[in-house]
């Protein structure tokens, strides 16, 4: 496993068991019924464990967890005589991300001497802060929290061997970049760092330099979705949404849905209806308190709920291996978006279906998402289906008309181009525009959804 013309040849063919892992680590691998490495981990593993500074990148779903978390493990057992020392920190965007990366690491550190502890902000500082001094090995950490605990000094970062920038891409959008630098300046420049992004935007660019050394590249096709999630639109009117919902729901094999909306108003709103339509549904977004949002995800997990509804921070990177259906109740506002949003379903090769309820609006937008699938995507019509029923009057759950988007929001700052309006929402978001971000929480200058980035969709097709 020394060399690369050595990686070429047994491309298709690598195993687990030729990176030569401690044996506890390949026996737990076994355990998690890994068969063979994806093609991130086939290639950023090595990587990895040559102690080289990386950025991977690859595909929501792919594997990126154990990219990173299997070479850290294989380097603290190597050597164990610093035991109780923070030598590896994991700085991620959200706590479901967080509490996600540590089950991973528990998975693979079974039966070892090596412990982690997650750190997130929405929690007591306490419990947080006697795993700390209790000297963990693996710091899994969101960026302001890790700064609240760095300032108290129940944190030390002094002894950092390894940091991963997990889901650089999103940390950017939710406005981590100076937490991030501030978390960088506590750590030694003598170290492996490792960056994993969905996408690599030009906006990493500067991460990347300030916190990497002559990095590895590993592009695992980028922003090139999952190939077994079949793809379908909906064309339906506004008013008509819900109840196309709710046939597609009745239709479809719905043991597992994951339904997006725009907003967390209107994730209410969905999971309020198709609950009365006697489905076992949750709603998952950043108004919802950190217990609330680890129930919903549990109860989605164990099949207690069949239904999620949730908006894109709220669901960024979860992973759900079950899901069988993503349904876009509202189109994502950037074709990346929607590539991570599918990115839910059809994971580590599982079939899955995405289903996109378009109006007459989403045009354009379907024609970025197109564009970087470079294919078009089968519009479908369900027969049995009133697509003429006219609309009630006009209701708050509508869109407003699109010639509306950049006008002045009330209060005279110029609205962001390619944001939406948020109607009843902007006074609310105006008002905690001066407050700091928080971690888990969805920048305070965007809407509810992802953060707005006009154009992504043109990079990332290019
Ligand atoms: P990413 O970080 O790229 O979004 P994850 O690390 O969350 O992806 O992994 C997605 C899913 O794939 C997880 O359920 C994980 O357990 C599973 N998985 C990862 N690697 C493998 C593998 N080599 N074989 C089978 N399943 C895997
Ligand atoms: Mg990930």
């Amino acid at each position: 496993m020394q060399d690369d013309d050595w990686l070429d040849l047994f491309e298709n063919i690598m195993q687990f068991s030729d990176f030569s892992f401690h044996p506890q680590i390949q026996s737990a691998i076994r355990k998690a019924g890994f068969d063979k490495p994806t093609p991130i981990q086939e290639r950023a593993i090595p990587v990895g464990l040559a102690g080289h500074d990386l950025i991977g990148t690859a595909q929501t779903g792919t594997g990126k967890t154990a990219a990173f978390v299997l070479p850290i493990i294989q380097r603290l057992l190597t050597d164990t005589s610093k035991l109780g020392r923070t030598r590896a920190l994991i700085v991620t965007p959200t706590r479901e991300l967080a509490e996600q990366i540590n089950t991973t690491i528990r998975r693979f550190t079974a039966g070892t001497p090596i412990r982690s502890a997650t750190v997130y902000g929405g929690v007591g500082m306490q419990p947080q802060d006697r795993a700390l001094r209790t000297g963990v090995e693996i710091i899994v950490a969101c960026p302001g929290r890790l700064l609240d605990h760095i300032d108290r000094g129940a944190a030390s970062l002094n002894g950092v061997e390894m940091l991963v920038l997990d889901e650089a891409d999103r940390m950017l959008d939710m406005g981590f970049l100076p937490s991030v630098k501030r978390i960088l300046s506590y750590i030694p420049r003598q170290r492996q760092t490792m960056l994993f992004s969905a996408t690599f935007a030009p906006e990493l660019q500067q991460l990347a330099s300030d916190s990497l050394r002559n990095p590895k590249r590993v592009d695992v096709a980028t922003s090139a979705p999952t190939k077994t999630v079949a793809h379908a639109l909906y064309p339906v009117s506004q008013h008509l949404k819900t109840k196309l919902l709710l046939k597609l729901l009745s239709t479809t094999d719905t043991n597992s849905v994951l339904i997006f909306t725009r907003t967390k108003h209107r994730a209410n709103r969905v999971a309020e209806q198709i609950g009365r339509a006697g489905y076992n549904t949750a709603v998952l977004h950043s108004n919802k308190s950190q217990n609330q949002r680890q129930l919903a995800l549990d109860n989605f997990r164990s099949g207690k709920v069949q239904i999620l509804v949730a908006t894109d921070i709220a669901a960024r990177g979860i992973d759900v291996a079950t899901i069988s259906h993503v349904i876009n109740y509202d189109i994502p506002d950037t074709a990346d978006t929607y590539i991570h949003r599918i990115g839910r379903t059809g994971r580590a090769e599982r079939e899955g279906d995405a289903m996109t309820l378009v109006t007459s609006e989403d045009n354009a937008m379907v024609r970025d998402i197109e564009r970087v699938l470079k294919a078009p995507i089968e519009r479908r019509t369900l027969q049995d289906f009133d697509y003429s029923a006219p609309a009630p009057v006009l209701n708050e759950f509508q869109r407003e008309p699109r010639g509306q988007q950049f006008r002045q929001p009330r209060g005279g700052q110029p609205a962001n181009r390619g944001q939406r309006p948020q109607g009843s929402q902007q006074p609310q978001r105006r008002a905690a525009n001066s407050a700091p971000q928080r971690d888990g929480q969805r920048p305070k200058s965007s809407g509810d959804n992802a953060t707005r980035r006009p154009n992504r969709s043109a990079v990332a097709a290019k």
